[in-house]
Parts: structure tokens; sequence; C-alpha cells
């Protein structure tokens, strides 16, 4: 079934059961090197699953927890391969939603969840995008309205005694976790078969080719084929109705609510080319940043 989380929508099995897992993957069609984060009610239930809970780590689950914060851990036997891509690591969630957590604290084992969508898609924000693409697929789907935060978890990966590394921007930023447990290492990695595969090069991909303002020749565009993703403001080259603005206040929470939305939106309007804007590096626009770079690798 499909819960919603602030982050993004999840397509959630039994964590602790191969084959339901296994249908996770079926269902997405994501490779079997990709592996899941599993969500559970409450920081608690960590040593169930994970043979170690560095300090640090610890620090960082008692300040963002419930939130979109991922830590990974050494993972104990209970967690099937399958969850873990055969890694010896399990990644783990509080999710902050309502329902997903009462959902969590009633069941006796955890959820594997990625996002509800075709594997490299642009993730579900919203019950709608998941019928839309899922709908056929999955027994039920949790309607929790829109996510809140709208990008995906910030992972934080503790390899034993390596310091901490940061695999993947997310809702949580980089700022706040360094002010939380000092310096981190940013390990976000590219390529086929990187470490975190949410960092494939081509991930949360729109259809439609998308690529960065500053690479465009604006004179040889076809302007009503051309659509945009704008941060605060139009661009004056191209038609109002073409262009979708993230947030008019230029409030990088905002933008990031309404990205993968927006990716959806203009992606069914038949451009054939969508330009974005980049982001104020910093904050949560490093996660939308990423996202959009991967978007438009081809
Ligand atoms: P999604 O839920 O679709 O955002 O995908 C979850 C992402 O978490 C995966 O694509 C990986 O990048 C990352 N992940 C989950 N478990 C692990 C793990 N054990 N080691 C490294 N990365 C992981
Ligand atoms: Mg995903």
């Amino acid at each position: 079934m499909a819960i919603p989380t602030e982050t993004v929508y999840g397509l959630a099995a039994n964590a602790l059961n191969k084959i339901a897992v296994s249908e996770i993957f079926k269902i997405k069609n994501r490779p079997f090197f990709d592996p899941l984060i599993v969500h559970i009610s409450g920081i608690d239930l960590v040593e169930q699953y994970a043979i170690s809970f560095p300090e640090k780590a610890k620090k960082l689950a008692e300040k963002f927890w419930p939130g979109a914060l991922t830590i990974i851990l050494p993972k104990k036997d209970v967690i099937p391969d399958i969850v873990t891509s055969g890694l010896p690591f399990v990644a783990l969630r509080v999710p902050k939603n309502k329902i997903t957590l009462e959902i969590l604290k009633s069941l006796d084992f955890p959820l594997a969840a990625p996002s509800a969508n075709p594997f490299g898609y642009v993730s579900p924000t919203n019950a709608k995008h998941v019928a839309e693409q899922l709908g056929d697929k999955i027994p039920m789907i949790v309607d929790g309205g829109k996510c809140d935060i709208g990008v995906e978890s910030t992972i934080v990966f503790f390899e034993n005694e390596n310091p901490p590394a940061v695999l993947r921007y997310g809702g949580i930023e980089i700022e706040e976790i360094e002010n939380t447990i000092g310096k981190v290492k940013i390990n976000i990695s590219s390529g086929s078969k990187p470490q975190s595969p949410g960092m494939l090069d081509k991930h949360y991909s729109t259809t439609t080719p998308i690529k960065p303002l500053q690479n465009i020749d604006k004179a040889s565009i076809n302007k009503d084929k051309t659509g945009a993703l704008v941060f605060g403001k139009y661009l004056n080259f191209l038609p109002h109705k073409n262009q979708i603005v993230l947030s008019s206040e230029f409030s990088l929470s905002v933008a990031a609510s309404n990205l993968f939305e927006a990716m959806r939106d203009l992606d069914k309007m038949n451009f054939e080319l969508i330009i974005y804007e980049n982001f104020p590096n910093q904050g949560l626009g490093m996660a939308i940043n990423d996202r959009l770079k991967r978007a438009g690798t081809s």
C-alpha cells in the first residue's frame, strides 16, 4: 500500500518479509541493487534492527526524528538482504506524518518504503500522483494530502568507525546536521552504480528533456514548445503560461514542496524542452538543485 510521509509518498511493505519486499521492487520496476529505507515508529526501535547506534547518530535521531532524516547503520540479521541489496547496513527513518506514524505504531514490524513511483521517475507528493502511476498495481493508497516537505530525506551514513557521511541531500539541511554533530563528510556520489542509488546520475526524471537555463541558447529554442521551472519570478523571454513559479516569495521550503508536482505538470504539457533555474546552493536549495540536475542528466 502507499503511505503519506512529509517527504514523498512511500510504497510500503513489511520490511521483515522477503516476499512482501520483493513485490515493491516488482511494482516499481526497481533494480535489486537499490536498497530501501526502513520506516520505524520511534528511536526506541533502532536497536532491534541495528547492531550499533553511535553517539552522533543518536544525537541526530533525537533532534530530527520524526523527520526527513535517514540514518544508515550496521544491520542486524532480522532485516532481510533484499531490503538492503545485500549491504550489511540498514537505512532507518521515523517519518513525520500523523497517519503513517499511527500505522507504524499499530504494527509489530517496520515498513520498507521507497518512493511510490515507477523507478527513475519524479517522486509523488500527493495521493493523486501515486494513483496515476501505480493505482492499478497496488491495493490501497492512504491519502494524507500534500507532502509538507516534498523532497526525499537527507541520508547520513555511519560506516563503522568512519566519520558520518551525507549520501543524499534532502529535507534536513546540511547546516542543521553540522550544527548538531559537527562537520560531516559530503559523499554525494554519482555514476551508474553508486553506493546510494538515489544518487544515480539520472533519477527523478521527467519524460520531457530538462536542462538548466545557463545551458540554453535563447535564440535557438522554440518558445511555444518550451516550458520553464523558475524560483520566484517569470523569465521574460517565455510566455507566462509555459512557466511554473515555485515560490513567488522566494522561499526554498515552499519551492521544495512544489518541485515534484511542478515537474509532473510541466511534463504533461507536451513541451519539447523544459528549462530550469538553478537555486541558491544552500539549505533546501542543495536538495532542489540535486534533483533537477539528476532529472536533466541524459
Ligand atoms: P527512495 O526511498 O526511493 O528515496 O530510495 C531510498 C534510497 O535510500 C536508495 O535509493 C538509496 O539511495 C538509499 N539507501 C537505502 N538503504 C541504503 C543502504 N543500506 N546503503 C546506502 N544507501 C541506502
Ligand atoms: Mg525514489
